[in-house]
């Protein structure tokens, strides 16, 4: 409940973020929707259409958001629409087996060759969550490694220094996760095989399963270090431990086979979402056939969803998968490059400390002059330049990602015209960025 008089370009969203403010906690159904990290009015958006969004006080922006992620060829593409309105019409939910989740599930096994079979589930934590009681109902065991700054959904046993939203709002972690599922969780600095073998040499016997983000997108964008993915698979494999590649971000956004298609790593396990559900509720996990194996009912490892295999949702994935084909992966390298020029560009020519990093398409930002690697790097960035930086962009009509932590995301929808505005915007907000005061 803002004190102050809202600015009269936001009146609509600020008047909409105080009775959201009663009725919702903090106002907003995820926590980085709430601008916590860079203040002010979130924004209500009424539509999108390609490369924009426009709000209910009818600015309208570039949008490098994307639904973080899911958008890639951009807001209400003609071809998913058709289809999201034609399943519609043919009812919302049957609770049956659908032909389109057969095809859903070809699909994404036809783009990932290491997944032989799929479960599709709502979201990408469900994914996460099914794809480690499933590792450790196959191993038998029950310890998990993950990486500090990689965020796999708000899975308990997941959520130990986890990136996204708890990078945002500065947690190391949460109440309400209890003691066993915390200590069931070795949580590792990214990027650093020898803390993998070291974890191995000391715990082998109870690691269930490895899980990575296959590229680090949820600490801004941080590629896996030439090897380590192949490290991880090479370990895994001695120990007798799953690897789960979650690639809820990456899959089928940085390559037609996501992550998969740029290094050629093989997983066990295999998580996705975003991208694969069009922009509605849906997401999968998947992988070796014998471990899929093991899963209800074909096998004793419970998991299910009454909404599961959505008919609308499936449909809304399928027209997407189906749309993006390689001139639509081309685009988006294509405009991540051209974004991270851009960056270069407008920050170079105010003299702020950055670097431009990408895993794949996804882009980040860093204030700082050093090659981020793993979380403490992205910690250790001057974070304070990002809100100055963050509403400058956004006072000019560019919507970007609310967090110094989250990666920026493309479409193949942006023009020229967008990219003008881009590069306009970037002027400003590299000025404010030179500008910013590290607080006290
Ligand atoms: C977004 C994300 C998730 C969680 O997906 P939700 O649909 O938000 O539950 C899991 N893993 C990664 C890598 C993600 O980026």
């Amino acid at each position: 409940m803002s004190t102050e008089a809202p600015e009269p370009h936001v009146r609509a969203s600020a008047a909409l973020f105080d009775r959201a403010l009663s009725v919702t906690p903090g106002g907003v159904n995820s926590p980085v929707r709430a601008f916590s990290a860079v203040g002010g009015t979130p924004r209500f958006m009424t539509r999108g259409a390609g490369a924009y969004l426009w709000d209910v006080d009818d600015n309208r922006y570039v949008d490098l958001v994307c639904s973080w992620g899911p958008m890639i060829l951009g807001h209400a593409h003609p071809e998913v629409v058709d289809a999201v309105r034609a399943a519609a019409g043919h009812g919302l939910s049957f609770g049956t087996p659908t032909a389109g989740e057969v095809d859903l599930a070809d699909e994404i096994i036809r783009r990932v060759a290491p997944v032989q079979q799929v479960r599709l589930v709502n979201s990408g934590t469900e994914a996460t969550m099914s794809a480690i009681r499933l590792a450790r109902g196959f191993t038998g065991r029950t310890r998990v490694v993950k990486f500090a700054g990689c965020y796999h959904g708000h899975v308990d046993a997941l959520l130990a220094e986890a990136g996204s939203g708890l990078a945002t709002l500065g947690l190391p972690t949460t109440p309400g996760v209890t003691g066993a599922q915390a200590e069931d969780t070795i949580v590792l600095p990214y990027n650093d095989l020898d803390a993998v073998r070291a974890a191995f040499a000391e715990h082998g016997d109870t690691i269930a399963a490895v899980i990575t983000e296959a590229a680090a997108g949820n600490m801004g964008a941080v590629a896996p270090a030439p090897g380590f993915n192949a490290g991880l698979r090479e370990i895994t494999a001695q120990h007798g431990a799953l690897l789960v590649m979650d690639e809820v971000m990456t899959g089928f956004r940085v390559s037609s086979a996501g992550w998969h298609g740029l290094d050629g790593v093989a997983g066990d396990l295999y998580t996705f979402g975003k991208v694969m559900s069009g922009g509605l509720p849906a997401a999968a996990f998947g992988g070796r056939a014998d471990i899929m194996a093991r899963l209800a009912p074909a096998g004793p490892v419970y998991q299910a969803g009454t909404l599961s295999g959505n008919p609308v949702a499936v449909a809304a994935g399928l027209a997407t998968l189906r749309a993006a084909d390689e001139s639509v992966y081309a685009a988006l390298d294509a405009n991540a490059t051209r974004l991270g020029e851009l960056f270069t560009e407008s920050l170079t020519a105010a003299s702020v400390p950055h670097r431009v990093q990408f895993a794949g398409n996804l882009v980040s930002v860093f204030f700082t002059e050093d090659p981020v690697v793993d979380y403490a790097g992205a910690k250790a960035a001057q974070t304070w330049r990002f809100p100055a930086f963050f509403h400058a962009m956004l006072d000019h009509g560019v919507y970007p990602p609310p967090s110094a932590f989250e990666a920026w995301f493309v479409s193949a929808a942006l023009d020229d015209e967008a990219f003008e505005r881009i590069a306009a915007a970037l002027v400003p907000a590299a000025a404010a960025a030179a500008r910013a005061q590290e607080p006290a």
